[in-house]
């Protein structure tokens, strides 16, 4: 069996600010690994002075020199407006994603929870349309939303007290944190948030070594009894042996 993940994300950055320790594991393992992204970001702000070239474009090229190191397979671009996706009509969204995972056939899907991780709206539809479409699709079995440990998520948001749900899976990425700062710092126009999520000069919120995922929804026989260490845990190869650790 072909492994394949596919990211559905909202901006360029959300794949290094988030799992990207992770997609750089399986990249690294032999699993195909995508990312589908729904706007270039282009409504940020932009913290190089010295250009007049649209920040879309910046970022989309920031994106690819990102997916590049972390081994991506392919980037793809929806091509929605930044800060607009909630006033669409999800129905066209929803549509593109399913063709999308159609012509891929990923056996993962992953995105964010209910809290968009930073509230924001355009995370939160992505989130939205993602659960809806793995639904529609018999192609990806496992439905995962990347989070953060619940205190962390309180701590930025006190009134989330339900967060993203419990986490059910825990990827150990201490061998990649040198990737993922790298993946982080292509995105050198959004330097501003950088400084402010991670700190890489002060050192006071170092790269995490593991990064945390709530299993949304599945279509195995599978019941999880303990905390998963593999996304691939309980869907079988083509000999029928499961792949990770069946809990
Ligand atoms: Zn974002």
């Amino acid at each position: 069996m072909e492994r394949k993940i596919l990211a559905i994300f909202a901006h360029p950055d959300d794949e290094s600010f988030g799992p990207s320790g992770t997609l750089a594991h399986y990249a690294r393992n032999g699993v195909r690994v995508r990312l589908l992204t729904a706007t270039r970001g282009e409504a940020g702000k932009n913290a190089l002075s010295n250009t007049d070239e649209p920040l879309g474009k910046i970022r989309e090229r920031e994106l690819l020199k990102a997916a590049k190191i972390l081994g991506l397979e392919k980037v793809d671009f929806m091509g929605y407006k930044d800060k607009t996706l909630q006033n669409l009509e999800p129905h066209p969204p929803i549509e593109k994603i399913l063709h999308y995972i159609e012509m891929f056939k990923p056996q993962i899907l992953i995105t964010y929870g209910p809290t968009g991780i930073s509230r924001h709206p355009d995370h939160i539809t992505v989130h939205k349309w993602v659960t809806q479409v793995f639904r529609m699709s018999e192609y990806p079995k496992k439905l995962y939303y990347y989070t953060l440990p619940k205190e962390l998520l309180l701590a930025r948001h006190p009134d989330l007290v339900d967060g993203d749900g419990e986490i059910t899976t825990v990827i150990d990425v201490s061998s990649y944190k040198n990737v993922k700062k790298s993946a982080i710092l292509c995105h050198i126009s959004q330097r501003y948030s950088i400084e402010r999520i991670f700190d890489f000069a002060g050192g006071e919120r170092p790269i995490p070594e593991k990064e945390y995922f709530v299993l949304a929804d599945h279509k195995l026989d599978y019941r999880i009894d303990g905390i998963e260490d593999d996304l691939f845990c309980g869907i079988e190869s083509g000999n029928k042996t499961p792949i990770g650790k069946l809990l």
